[in-house]
Protein backbone atom coordinates (compact mmCIF):
# COMPACT_ATOMS: atom_id res chain seq x y z
CA UNK A 1 0.00 0.00 0.00
CA UNK A 2 1.39 3.56 -0.70
CA UNK A 3 1.47 5.73 2.06
CA UNK A 4 2.55 9.34 2.50
CA UNK A 5 4.18 10.45 5.09
CA UNK A 6 4.13 13.98 6.84
CA UNK A 7 7.03 15.48 8.83
CA UNK A 8 8.78 18.02 11.13
CA UNK A 9 12.36 18.37 10.38
CA UNK A 10 14.56 20.87 12.49
CA UNK A 11 15.44 23.50 9.77
CA UNK A 12 17.50 25.81 12.38
CA UNK A 13 18.06 26.41 15.87
CA UNK A 14 15.60 28.58 17.80
CA UNK A 15 16.90 32.03 19.43
CA UNK A 16 14.45 32.08 22.99
CA UNK A 17 10.82 30.75 22.50
CA UNK A 18 11.17 28.25 19.39
CA UNK A 19 9.55 29.65 16.05
CA UNK A 20 7.13 27.81 13.38
CA UNK A 21 9.97 28.35 11.02
CA UNK A 22 12.33 26.30 12.88
CA UNK A 23 10.95 23.51 11.69
CA UNK A 24 9.84 22.91 7.96
CA UNK A 25 7.17 20.69 6.79
CA UNK A 26 7.91 17.64 4.53
CA UNK A 27 6.02 15.37 2.58
CA UNK A 28 7.92 11.70 1.56
CA UNK A 29 6.29 7.90 0.19
CA UNK A 30 6.84 5.62 3.52
CA UNK A 31 9.09 2.91 2.34
CA UNK A 32 8.44 -0.35 3.20
CA UNK A 33 9.99 -2.03 5.92
CA UNK A 34 12.77 -4.21 5.79
CA UNK A 35 13.99 -7.43 7.20
CA UNK A 36 13.58 -6.89 11.08
CA UNK A 37 11.75 -3.58 10.43
CA UNK A 38 8.33 -2.38 11.28
CA UNK A 39 6.45 0.41 10.57
CA UNK A 40 5.15 2.14 13.07
CA UNK A 41 1.57 4.59 12.57
CA UNK A 42 2.01 7.45 14.93
CA UNK A 43 -1.10 8.04 16.88
CA UNK A 44 -0.18 10.50 20.37
CA UNK A 45 2.91 12.55 20.14
CA UNK A 46 4.50 13.14 23.75
CA UNK A 47 5.05 16.77 24.48
CA UNK A 48 7.96 17.79 26.65
CA UNK A 49 9.57 20.74 27.58
CA UNK A 50 12.60 19.16 27.07
CA UNK A 51 12.13 18.99 23.41
CA UNK A 52 13.97 22.64 23.57
CA UNK A 53 16.64 21.88 24.96
CA UNK A 54 17.14 18.90 22.10
CA UNK A 55 17.32 21.71 19.78
CA UNK A 56 20.35 23.45 20.92
CA UNK A 57 23.50 22.46 19.90
CA UNK A 58 26.26 21.45 22.28
CA UNK A 59 26.47 18.33 25.11
CA UNK A 60 23.82 17.29 27.18
CA UNK A 61 22.57 14.06 28.40
CA UNK A 62 21.35 13.11 24.89
CA UNK A 63 22.75 15.14 21.71
CA UNK A 64 20.95 17.42 20.09
CA UNK A 65 18.21 17.13 16.81
CA UNK A 66 20.44 17.58 13.82
CA UNK A 67 19.43 20.24 11.72
CA UNK A 68 17.40 18.18 8.96
CA UNK A 69 16.50 15.66 11.05
CA UNK A 70 13.10 14.63 11.78
CA UNK A 71 12.40 16.14 15.53
CA UNK A 72 12.88 14.10 18.18
CA UNK A 73 9.62 12.97 20.11
CA UNK A 74 8.50 9.87 22.04
CA UNK A 75 5.26 8.79 20.55
CA UNK A 76 2.80 5.68 20.85
CA UNK A 77 1.65 3.91 17.35
CA UNK A 78 0.01 1.09 16.02
CA UNK A 79 1.99 -1.07 14.17
CA UNK A 80 0.49 -1.38 10.23
CA UNK A 81 3.13 -3.73 8.61
CA UNK A 82 5.77 -5.91 10.03
CA UNK A 83 9.04 -8.01 9.08
CA UNK A 84 10.21 -8.08 12.82
CA UNK A 85 8.57 -11.19 14.70
CA UNK A 86 8.93 -9.00 18.29
CA UNK A 87 6.34 -6.82 16.56
CA UNK A 88 3.03 -7.93 15.10
CA UNK A 89 0.56 -5.53 12.79
CA UNK A 90 -1.95 -4.30 15.26
CA UNK A 91 0.20 -4.11 18.11
CA UNK A 92 0.81 -0.55 19.81
CA UNK A 93 3.84 0.48 20.63
CA UNK A 94 5.73 3.01 22.25
CA UNK A 95 8.82 5.03 21.48
CA UNK A 96 11.20 7.93 20.04
CA UNK A 97 8.89 8.00 16.40
CA UNK A 98 9.55 11.47 16.28
CA UNK A 99 7.27 14.30 14.92
CA UNK A 100 5.56 12.27 11.42
CA UNK A 101 2.44 10.52 10.71
CA UNK A 102 4.78 6.93 9.99
CA UNK A 103 8.42 6.06 11.20
CA UNK A 104 10.45 2.85 10.24
CA UNK A 105 11.78 0.92 13.14
CA UNK A 106 13.84 -2.46 13.89
CA UNK A 107 12.43 -2.52 17.58
CA UNK A 108 15.14 -0.97 19.19
CA UNK A 109 14.42 1.08 22.49
CA UNK A 110 10.71 0.22 21.51
CA UNK A 111 7.81 -1.40 23.86
CA UNK A 112 4.52 -2.57 23.38
CA UNK A 113 1.64 -1.19 25.27
CA UNK A 114 -1.65 -2.48 26.69
CA UNK A 115 -4.27 -0.11 25.73
CA UNK A 116 -6.52 -2.27 28.09
CA UNK A 117 -4.84 -0.97 30.84
CA UNK A 118 -5.47 2.49 29.99
CA UNK A 119 -5.72 4.86 27.30
CA UNK A 120 -2.83 5.49 24.80
CA UNK A 121 -2.05 8.69 26.38
CA UNK A 122 -1.28 7.84 29.65
CA UNK A 123 1.04 5.56 28.32
CA UNK A 124 3.03 8.85 27.26
CA UNK A 125 2.42 10.47 30.92
CA UNK A 126 1.86 8.58 34.05
CA UNK A 127 2.85 4.74 32.71
CA UNK A 128 5.60 6.28 30.27
CA UNK A 129 8.36 8.56 31.26
CA UNK A 130 7.42 11.21 33.04
CA UNK A 131 5.56 8.97 35.33
CA UNK A 132 8.86 6.94 35.95
CA UNK A 133 10.81 10.78 36.42
CA UNK A 134 8.35 11.19 38.70
CA UNK A 135 8.56 7.93 40.30
CA UNK A 136 12.51 7.21 40.15
CA UNK A 137 13.31 11.11 40.99
CA UNK A 138 10.92 11.06 43.98
CA UNK A 139 11.77 7.61 45.91
CA UNK A 140 15.76 7.75 44.63
CA UNK A 141 16.93 11.11 45.17
CA UNK A 142 14.11 12.60 46.61
CA UNK A 143 13.73 9.50 49.47
CA UNK A 144 11.03 11.47 51.63
CA UNK A 145 9.89 9.87 55.30
CA UNK A 146 6.37 9.38 56.10
CA UNK A 147 5.58 12.75 57.57
CA UNK A 148 7.69 14.87 56.01
CA UNK A 149 7.35 17.93 54.07
CA UNK A 150 7.46 17.64 50.43
CA UNK A 151 7.84 19.96 47.71
CA UNK A 152 7.07 19.96 43.96
CA UNK A 153 7.21 23.06 41.05
CA UNK A 154 5.13 22.72 38.22
CA UNK A 155 3.04 20.32 40.41
CA UNK A 156 -0.03 20.89 38.23
CA UNK A 157 2.05 19.27 34.90
CA UNK A 158 2.68 15.67 34.03
CA UNK A 159 6.05 15.14 35.98
CA UNK A 160 4.75 17.37 39.22
CA UNK A 161 0.98 15.92 39.59
CA UNK A 162 2.91 12.41 39.94
CA UNK A 163 5.62 13.41 42.49
CA UNK A 164 3.09 15.07 44.74
CA UNK A 165 0.49 12.01 44.53
CA UNK A 166 3.56 9.59 45.16
CA UNK A 167 4.35 11.50 47.92
CA UNK A 168 0.87 11.23 49.69
CA UNK A 169 0.52 7.83 49.07
CA UNK A 170 3.52 7.80 51.34
CA UNK A 171 2.27 9.34 54.01
CA UNK A 172 4.06 12.65 53.38
CA UNK A 173 3.18 16.39 53.77
CA UNK A 174 2.61 17.17 50.13
CA UNK A 175 2.72 21.22 48.90
CA UNK A 176 2.78 22.10 45.47
CA UNK A 177 3.47 25.53 43.53
CA UNK A 178 1.97 26.29 40.55
CA UNK A 179 0.31 29.04 38.13
CA UNK A 180 -3.03 30.18 38.03
CA UNK A 181 -5.58 29.86 41.12
CA UNK A 182 -7.43 26.62 38.61
CA UNK A 183 -4.39 24.67 38.59
CA UNK A 184 -3.86 25.54 42.56
CA UNK A 185 -7.83 24.26 43.28
CA UNK A 186 -7.23 20.89 40.97
CA UNK A 187 -4.30 20.49 43.35
CA UNK A 188 -5.46 19.96 46.46
CA UNK A 189 -9.39 19.34 45.04
CA UNK A 190 -8.21 16.34 42.46
CA UNK A 191 -5.25 15.42 43.48
CA UNK A 192 -5.11 15.84 47.32
CA UNK A 193 -2.51 17.60 47.98
CA UNK A 194 -2.31 19.32 51.17
CA UNK A 195 -1.71 23.06 49.58
CA UNK A 196 -0.72 24.51 46.87
CA UNK A 197 0.96 27.90 46.30
CA UNK A 198 0.38 29.86 43.37
CA UNK A 199 3.62 31.28 42.03
CA UNK A 200 1.78 34.06 40.21
CA UNK A 201 -0.12 35.73 42.77
CA UNK A 202 1.40 34.78 45.98
CA UNK A 203 5.16 35.05 47.50
CA UNK A 204 6.64 31.71 47.14
CA UNK A 205 8.91 32.50 50.39
CA UNK A 206 5.98 33.96 52.59
CA UNK A 207 3.67 31.48 51.47
CA UNK A 208 6.19 28.55 52.12
CA UNK A 209 6.23 29.94 55.90
CA UNK A 210 2.62 29.31 55.66
CA UNK A 211 2.89 25.90 54.16
CA UNK A 212 5.93 24.14 55.35
CA UNK A 213 6.50 25.80 58.75
CA UNK A 214 9.31 23.11 59.84
CA UNK A 215 11.09 22.84 56.53
CA UNK A 216 11.16 21.47 53.50
CA UNK A 217 12.53 17.83 53.62
CA UNK A 218 12.79 17.12 49.93
CA UNK A 219 11.75 19.63 47.31
CA UNK A 220 11.41 18.29 43.75
CA UNK A 221 12.46 21.03 40.98
CA UNK A 222 10.77 21.47 37.52
CA UNK A 223 10.88 24.96 37.03
CA UNK A 224 14.28 25.67 38.26
CA UNK A 225 14.95 30.20 38.39
CA UNK A 226 13.40 32.20 40.93
CA UNK A 227 11.22 29.50 42.23
CA UNK A 228 13.89 27.48 43.68
CA UNK A 229 15.61 30.53 44.93
CA UNK A 230 12.57 30.83 47.32
CA UNK A 231 12.39 27.17 48.19
CA UNK A 232 16.57 27.29 49.30
CA UNK A 233 15.76 29.75 51.95
CA UNK A 234 13.29 27.09 53.39
CA UNK A 235 15.01 23.83 54.07
CA UNK A 236 14.94 21.69 56.74
CA UNK A 237 17.64 20.12 58.02
CA UNK A 238 19.30 17.02 55.77
CA UNK A 239 17.04 18.07 52.55
CA UNK A 240 16.89 16.29 49.23
CA UNK A 241 16.22 18.77 46.14
CA UNK A 242 15.75 16.65 43.15
CA UNK A 243 17.01 18.27 40.03
CA UNK A 244 14.80 16.93 38.17
CA UNK A 245 14.05 20.00 35.51
CA UNK A 246 14.33 23.93 35.07
CA UNK A 247 11.46 24.63 32.56
CA UNK A 248 11.77 28.53 33.56
CA UNK A 249 15.18 28.71 31.95
CA UNK A 250 14.85 26.49 28.84
CA UNK A 251 14.09 29.94 26.50
CA UNK A 252 17.14 32.13 28.30
CA UNK A 253 18.60 33.87 25.38
CA UNK A 254 21.19 34.94 28.55
CA UNK A 255 23.20 32.53 30.38
CA UNK A 256 21.02 30.61 32.99
CA UNK A 257 21.71 32.33 36.35
CA UNK A 258 22.76 29.74 39.52
CA UNK A 259 20.67 30.06 42.78
CA UNK A 260 21.47 32.92 44.44
CA UNK A 261 20.83 31.10 47.82
CA UNK A 262 22.77 27.66 47.79
CA UNK A 263 24.70 28.36 51.07
CA UNK A 264 21.69 26.81 52.65
CA UNK A 265 22.65 23.61 51.17
CA UNK A 266 25.58 24.30 53.61
CA UNK A 267 23.65 25.35 56.88
CA UNK A 268 21.07 22.52 56.03
CA UNK A 269 23.61 19.74 55.44
CA UNK A 270 21.23 19.43 52.45
CA UNK A 271 22.00 17.95 49.28
CA UNK A 272 21.37 19.05 45.22
CA UNK A 273 20.82 16.18 42.78
CA UNK A 274 20.39 15.68 39.34
CA UNK A 275 18.73 13.61 38.27
CA UNK A 276 18.43 11.78 34.57
CA UNK A 277 15.19 9.14 33.73
CA UNK A 278 17.05 7.37 31.20
CA UNK A 279 19.35 5.87 34.24
CA UNK A 280 16.83 3.97 35.32
CA UNK A 281 16.27 2.00 32.14
CA UNK A 282 16.85 -1.44 33.78
CA UNK A 283 14.13 -0.56 36.43
CA UNK A 284 11.27 0.82 34.26
CA UNK A 285 9.74 -2.13 34.43
CA UNK A 286 9.23 -2.28 38.23
CA UNK A 287 8.32 1.81 38.00
CA UNK A 288 5.54 0.42 35.41
CA UNK A 289 4.24 -1.90 37.62
CA UNK A 290 4.13 0.05 40.85
CA UNK A 291 2.39 2.97 39.05
CA UNK A 292 0.24 0.57 37.11
CA UNK A 293 -0.97 -0.82 40.58
CA UNK A 294 -1.85 2.25 42.11
CA UNK A 295 -3.50 3.13 38.86
CA UNK A 296 -6.18 -0.06 39.46
CA UNK A 297 -6.33 0.90 42.85
CA UNK A 298 -7.86 4.44 42.36
CA UNK A 299 -4.72 5.72 44.62
CA UNK A 300 -2.84 7.71 41.81
CA UNK A 301 -4.76 9.92 39.55
CA UNK A 302 -3.78 10.06 35.95
CA UNK A 303 -4.60 13.48 34.05
CA UNK A 304 -3.91 14.11 30.64
CA UNK A 305 -4.23 17.26 28.50
CA UNK A 306 -4.73 16.13 25.03
CA UNK A 307 -4.65 18.86 21.89
CA UNK A 308 -5.88 17.65 18.22
CA UNK A 309 -4.04 18.99 14.96
CA UNK A 310 -1.62 16.40 14.19
CA UNK A 311 1.94 17.00 12.82
CA UNK A 312 1.45 20.65 11.78
CA UNK A 313 0.10 21.72 15.23
CA UNK A 314 3.24 20.82 17.04
CA UNK A 315 5.09 24.19 16.95
CA UNK A 316 2.15 26.03 18.29
CA UNK A 317 1.38 23.01 20.67
CA UNK A 318 5.09 22.89 22.22
CA UNK A 319 4.68 26.66 22.69
CA UNK A 320 1.88 25.59 25.13
CA UNK A 321 4.10 24.24 27.43
CA UNK A 322 6.25 27.61 28.40
CA UNK A 323 2.70 29.36 28.79
CA UNK A 324 1.26 26.44 30.95
CA UNK A 325 -1.57 25.98 29.23
CA UNK A 326 -1.57 22.59 30.35
CA UNK A 327 -2.62 20.38 33.48
CA UNK A 328 -1.68 17.15 33.36
CA UNK A 329 0.19 15.66 30.61
CA UNK A 330 0.34 17.36 27.29
CA UNK A 331 -0.24 15.05 24.40
CA UNK A 332 -1.01 15.99 20.36
CA UNK A 333 -2.94 13.55 18.90
CA UNK A 334 -1.97 12.76 15.29
CA UNK A 335 -4.89 10.01 14.56
CA UNK A 336 -7.28 9.34 17.15
CA UNK A 337 -8.16 5.42 16.30
P1 LIG B 1 4.76 19.98 32.50
O1 LIG B 1 5.06 20.30 33.92
O2 LIG B 1 3.59 19.13 32.20
O3 LIG B 1 4.61 21.32 31.65
C1 LIG B 1 5.43 22.39 31.86
C2 LIG B 1 4.84 23.34 32.93
O4 LIG B 1 5.88 24.19 33.34
C3 LIG B 1 3.76 24.27 32.42
O5 LIG B 1 2.49 23.68 32.44
C4 LIG B 1 3.89 25.44 33.37
O6 LIG B 1 3.00 25.26 34.47
C5 LIG B 1 5.31 25.35 33.89
N1 LIG B 1 6.09 26.52 33.47
C6 LIG B 1 6.27 26.97 32.20
N2 LIG B 1 7.03 28.08 32.22
C7 LIG B 1 7.31 28.33 33.53
C8 LIG B 1 8.05 29.34 34.21
N3 LIG B 1 8.65 30.32 33.53
N4 LIG B 1 8.12 29.29 35.56
C9 LIG B 1 7.51 28.30 36.25
N5 LIG B 1 6.80 27.32 35.66
C10 LIG B 1 6.70 27.34 34.32
O7 LIG B 1 6.06 19.33 31.88
P2 LIG B 1 6.70 17.94 32.31
O8 LIG B 1 6.83 17.10 31.09
O9 LIG B 1 5.99 17.41 33.48
O10 LIG B 1 8.17 18.37 32.73
C11 LIG B 1 8.39 18.98 34.00
C12 LIG B 1 9.88 19.17 34.19
O11 LIG B 1 10.50 17.89 34.25
C13 LIG B 1 10.58 19.91 33.05
O12 LIG B 1 11.56 20.74 33.58
C14 LIG B 1 11.20 18.79 32.24
O13 LIG B 1 12.31 19.23 31.50
C15 LIG B 1 11.59 17.84 33.36
N6 LIG B 1 11.78 16.45 32.98
C16 LIG B 1 12.96 15.90 33.36
C17 LIG B 1 13.22 14.58 33.11
C18 LIG B 1 14.51 14.01 33.59
O14 LIG B 1 14.83 12.86 33.29
N7 LIG B 1 15.29 14.78 34.35
C19 LIG B 1 12.27 13.79 32.44
C20 LIG B 1 11.05 14.38 32.06
C21 LIG B 1 10.82 15.72 32.36
P3 LIG B 1 2.48 26.53 35.34
O15 LIG B 1 1.20 26.94 34.71
O16 LIG B 1 2.35 25.97 36.70
O17 LIG B 1 3.51 27.60 35.20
Amino acid sequence: MSRTNHQLRLAQRPVGQPKPTDWDHVEEPVGDPGDGEFLVQVLHLSIDPAMRGWMNAGRSYIPPVEIGAVMRAAAVGRVVASRNPGFAVGDHVSGTFGVQEYCLSNGRGVTTVDPALAALPVHLGTLGLTGLTAYFGLLDIGRPQPGQTVVVSGAAGAVGSVVGQIAKILGCRVVGIAGGERKCRVLVDDFGFDAAIDYQSEDVRSALRRHAPDGVDVYFDNVGGDILDAVLTRLARGARIVICGAVSQYNNTEPVKGPSNYMSLLVNRASMTGMVVFDYADRYAEGIAQLAEWLAAGRLRSLEHVVSGGVAAFPETLLGLFRGENLGKLVLTVVDE
